[in-house]
């Protein structure tokens, strides 16, 4: 897999899946465009370890839920590498409630970071990708919006839009040579999944058919996949990485 000369953005790559991800497409040959808010962790540190693989890598830090933001971090993209190949739309958040306990703000915050920004950085990115008539926008939803989960209709029901969202402008771009598709990852093992009780991860791992929490790296090999150019004719999909926790459902 050769993404050499490929300029990338992942959203939400300061940590996690995100970060594996980065590492992943600049270990393919990507210029890697490193998005966080900063809460946590500084995008920074990804791009050190980008660069100490000899690869090309820039932190810009925005919050994807806002139009502003979104559009300085394209500015900073094109001012970077002049182009933009692959949008990777990692960021999201959780904020787990039974629905009579969840609150507006809680319903709001999820929607806006792991849905609305999907909305605000592909529109800013596809007219580029349709000028250059490539593209690959790759968009992380979850097993949970397609099964849903108890405590989590804010999170199912922003992970099942992503998946809407991803069908419908498969479908507008496909003849600019843009690819668009998502990833539906099951249980991964990062920070969003390490606050869980031991009891709890016990009885999910009974669940999950391989038996196992999957890695980041899991997650980010299928990205690359979808980000290739041997992916071209594959769009509008959904690409479960659970070890089997759909199948075993539906
Ligand atoms: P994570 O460890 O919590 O990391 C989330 C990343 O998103 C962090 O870098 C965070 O920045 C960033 N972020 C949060 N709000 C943002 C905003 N408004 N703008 C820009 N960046 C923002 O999560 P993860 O487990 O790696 O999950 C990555 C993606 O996979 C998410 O969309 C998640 O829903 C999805 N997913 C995860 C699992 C799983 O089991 N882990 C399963 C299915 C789907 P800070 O570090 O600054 O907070």
């Amino acid at each position: 897999m050769d993404l050499a000369t490929r300029v990338a953005i992942v959203t939400g790559s300061g940590r996690g899946i995100g970060r594996a991800i980065a590492l992943k497409l600049a270990q393919a040959g990507a210029a890697v465009v490193v998005n966080d808010i900063g809460d946590a962790k500084p995008p920074e540190a990804v791009v050190k370890e980008i660069k100490a693989m000899g690869k090309e890598a820039v932190a810009v830090m925005a919050d994807v839920s806002s139009a502003s933001d979104v559009a300085r971090l394209v500015e900073k993209t094109l001012a970077a590498y002049k182009r933009v190949d692959i949008l990777v739309n990692n960021a999201g958040v959780n904020r787990d409630q039974l629905l009579l306990r969840m609150s507006e703000e809680d319903w709001d915050k999820v929607l806006a970071v792991d849905l609305k920004s999907v909305f605000l950085c592909t529109k800013a990115v596809v007219r580029h990708m349709a000028k250059q008539h490539w593209g690959r926008i790759i968009s992380l939803s979850s097993v949970v919006g397609i099964v849903g989960n108890k405590g989590q209709a804010n999170y199912a029901a922003a992970k099942a839009g992503i998946i809407g969202f991803t069908r419908a402008i498969a479908k507008e771009v496909a003849s600019h040579g843009v690819t668009v598709n998502a990833i539906a990852p099951g249980f991964i093992d990062t920070e969003m999944t390490r606050g869980l009780k031991e009891e709890w991860r016990r009885e999910l791992k009974k669940i999950i058919p391989v038996g196992e929490f999957g890695s980041p790296r899991d997650v980010a090999e299928a990205v690359a996949f979808l980000a290739s150019e041997e992916a071209q004719y594959i769009t509008g999909q959904i690409l479960g990485v659970d070890g089997g926790m759909a199948a075993s459902w539906l």
